[in-house]
């Protein structure tokens, strides 16, 4: 079943949405990647989910990509001695390192990094920013916060430290054996929270040895600093707007989104944009009118696909909220100013091949009026060029890995599926015409325009252009 739409959904799933019935109903609504949150639930849940989400797939009729979220290094304040306490306005904090519990005088700090690396200015957030403090001195087991915005504090909230260059690893000790089970059983793409550096991203990549497409979430301001190093080494980036609207002043998100999908289109990179987008929906049918002027934003800005956090995952009406997004994205990307948005911000051209050869498709398919371009890929890189250039007409996506073809499930005007291999040229052209007309991508006496790496078994190459009817 193709999409009639662009860009795609990402649901995540939880206790509102994991029955079969609900996590069907999410796929036909308009979920294309189901997101597996591992900072809640256990692994047998997850196992259920993913087990539940292959099965559909043939129902379904497309590819559903699946995406494993690592926790990451999340900080947390220890526990507090007697429940909740106060902290008052101009309070001085103690925050000792241990996890003996705490009051509204000393506060468990049970990371020994953070006691060693924050540094006098440096501020603290405390429960996504709601509680504010600002480093005043430090010791060698403690340092301590004078409470510039104060409110309760109770047991384990987690704490953003924005200014700290933390040197911790992306991925803790639960991280670890969290992304083990999720290569075992055959996750799309692995999401890192919290990256910092681009050795983050390396360190994971030698665990995951190719296993999975690699996603990188922003939500540290040291991760935009250094995005430049981070972009080349994943697959995809996640606009992680929850911890990094804390990390930031809220009024630097909107712009940091637009940089972070431009910085992703050139690099022909799939980006999710993520978090709050339909937050009211958690309790609400119908979205506020900001949140749908949000999805559409995203959408205006050319993001290959808007998220679904608590909305789909223990929300009142999962169900909603995607058909919802999809209302979004759909009457968004028929609005008159849709293509001149979106073309608004082309990416500068590249002087190679590939990406020469991919850009000229949706240029020659606009102007003989082709039905779509076919993308003969096998690592992915083909139709993400194509997908880079933004065109006008659908990208059918052909890819003898089944794992590939998941992966692009999240690709911005693409529809993904997994085909026999092809090893002659014309093969490679009976195929193209023989699944754009199953697929409805053309009907008889239409043109495509196909784009392939030939010879075929080399991953990476885009050299080749060639203009069939069907
Ligand atoms: C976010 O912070 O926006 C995000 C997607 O991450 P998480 O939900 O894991 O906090």
């Amino acid at each position: 079943m193709r999409r009639n739409r662009k860009a795609k959904i990402v649901a995540t799933l939880g206790p509102a949405s994991s029955s079969r019935e609900m996590i069907r109903r999410l796929a036909m609504a308009g979920a294309d990647v189901f997101r597996l949150n591992f900072s809640h639930g256990t692994h047998a849940d997850h196992k259920e989910r993913f087990d539940i989400i292959r099965s559909l797939e043939a129902e379904v009729g497309r590819p559903i990509g699946i995406l494993q979220d690592l926790q990451g290094p999340k900080i947390r304040v220890g526990t507090m001695k007697n429940g909740p306490v106060e902290l008052v306005n101009g309070a001085t904090v103690r925050f000792q390192l241990g996890s003996e519990p705490g009051d509204a005088k000393r506060v468990s700090m049970p990371h020994p990094e953070v006691v060693k690396n924050i540094m006098p200015g440096h501020a603290v957030m405390i429960d996504d920013g709601k509680l504010r403090l600002v480093c005043t001195g430090c010791g060698d087991d403690y340092f301590d916060a004078k409470v510039e915005v104060g409110g309760t504090l109770s047991d384990r909230k987690g704490v953003n430290l924005p200014d700290t260059d933390l040197p911790i690893s992306p991925l803790t000790e639960k991280d670890r054996r969290d992304l083990e089970f999720g290569l075992s059983l055959g996750v799309d793409w692995v999401a890192l929270s919290f990256v910092q550096r681009a050795s983050d991203v390396i360190e994971a990549q030698t665990l995951i040895k190719g296993r999975a497409a690699i996603m990188a979430k922003i939500e540290k301001p040291q991760a935009l600093d250094r995005i430049d190093e981070i972009v080349p080494l994943v697959d995809g980036v996640m606009v992680a707007r929850g911890d990094l609207g804390v990390e930031i002043p809220p009024e630097d998100v909107p712009g940091r989104q637009k940089e972070l999908i431009r910085i992703c289109r050139q690099a022909a990179k799939p980006v999710i944009v993520a978090t709050q987008m339909l937050e009211s929906m958690i309790k609400s049918p119908s979205p506020t009118r900001a949140e749908a002027s949000d999805v559409a934003t995203a959408i205006y800005d050319s993001a290959d696909a808007v998220m679904l956090s608590a909305e789909s995952a223990s929300g009142d009406f999962p169900e909603e909220a995607v058909a919802m997004m999809h209302r979004i994205i759909a009457h968004t990307e028929e609005h008159k100013l849709y293509r001149s948005l979106i073309e608004a911000i082309q990416p500068t051209p590249e002087h190679s091949t590939a990406h020469a050869i991919a850009a000229a498709a949706a240029d020659v398919a606009d102007a003989i009026g082709a039905a779509g371009i076919v993308a003969f890929t096998g690592s992915g890189t083909t139709s993400m060029r194509a997908a880079r250039k933004r065109p006008r007409v659908p990208i059918l996506s052909l890819s003898s890995s089944e794992a590939v073809a998941r992966r692009l499930a999240l690709l911005w005007g693409t529809h993904s599926v997994p085909t026999e291999e092809i090893h002659t040229y014309d093969e490679m052209v009976e195929m193209a015409k023989q699944q754009a007309v199953s697929e409805g991508l053309a009907k008889a006496g239409e043109r495509i325009v196909i784009i392939a790496g030939i010879p075929f078994a080399t991953i990476g190459t885009t050299n080749n252009i060639r203009v069939v009817r069907i």
